[in-house]
């Protein structure tokens, strides 16, 4: 029987990559979607940790269930680090999140629009026991939106390492690198164990 883990996000970027990075592990996943009468959690520690801690104990104690969430977003050097935690909240919609970046960047030189992105993945077994882990993915802000893969501020995030930015690359690419590959390639024994009927994730 595959084990049963709820992928605490509404966000569809994030519900897929969470999918295809831990499909090796042949897990019956779950999304808030079967979930409609259970509402979203507050975001609102200041912290990827303290949020991501926050969503997973929400989606536990509501649905009894084993939970990963996702508290990410992009830490941008030249406006000291913001949006950072409030990545999802820095403009109403994609398009516009991306094209207030680019305008709060207009003119700087590539050596001044330094960026990396921040997960903390936070994983809660059955009985409540919780893990977390950190990937980070450092880039810069590219000066026009570029590829149509990956969500979000992927159009504008450049990669130096591949010369492209991350919209551009294939997604199984994209997870070697990313903050969320990263997060949950950390994770991994940890849910491995608990896989195999471990005691502690
Ligand atoms: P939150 O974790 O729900 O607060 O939202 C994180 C926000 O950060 C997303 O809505 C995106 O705007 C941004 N973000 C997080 N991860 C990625 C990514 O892999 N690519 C592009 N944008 C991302």
């Amino acid at each position: 029987m595959p084990k049963t883990l709820l992928a605490a996000t509404t966000n569809e970027g994030k519900l897929r990559e969470i999918a295809e990075i831990l499909a090796p592990l042949g897990l019956d996943l779950r999304t808030p979607f079967e979930f409609p009468l259970v509402v979203e959690a507050p975001e609102d520690t200041g912290t990827f940790e303290g949020n991501a801690l926050r969503k997973a104990r929400h989606w536990h104690a509501a649905t009894g269930l084993a939970v990963l969430a996702d508290d990410s977003g992009l830490c941008v050097d030249a406006l000291d680090g913001q949006p950072g935690v409030y990545s999802a909240r820095y403009a109403p919609s994609v398009a516009e999140r991306n094209a207030k970046l680019l305008a709060a960047l207009r003119d700087l030189p590539p050596e001044r629009r330094g960026a990396h992105f921040v997960c903390v993945a936070a994983f809660i077994d059955e009985s409540g026991r919780a893990v977390t882990a950190e990937g980070r993915c450092e880039g810069r802000i590219h000066h026009e939106p570029r590829g149509s893969g990956g969500f979000g501020y992927d159009p504008l995030f450049w990669v130096d390492e591949c010369a492209c930015t991350v919209a551009e690359l294939p997604s199984d690419v994209k997870h070697t690198l990313s903050h969320r590959g990263r997060a949950l390639q950390a994770l991994r024994p940890a849910l491995e164990r608990w896989v195999r009927g471990g005691d502690r994730p």
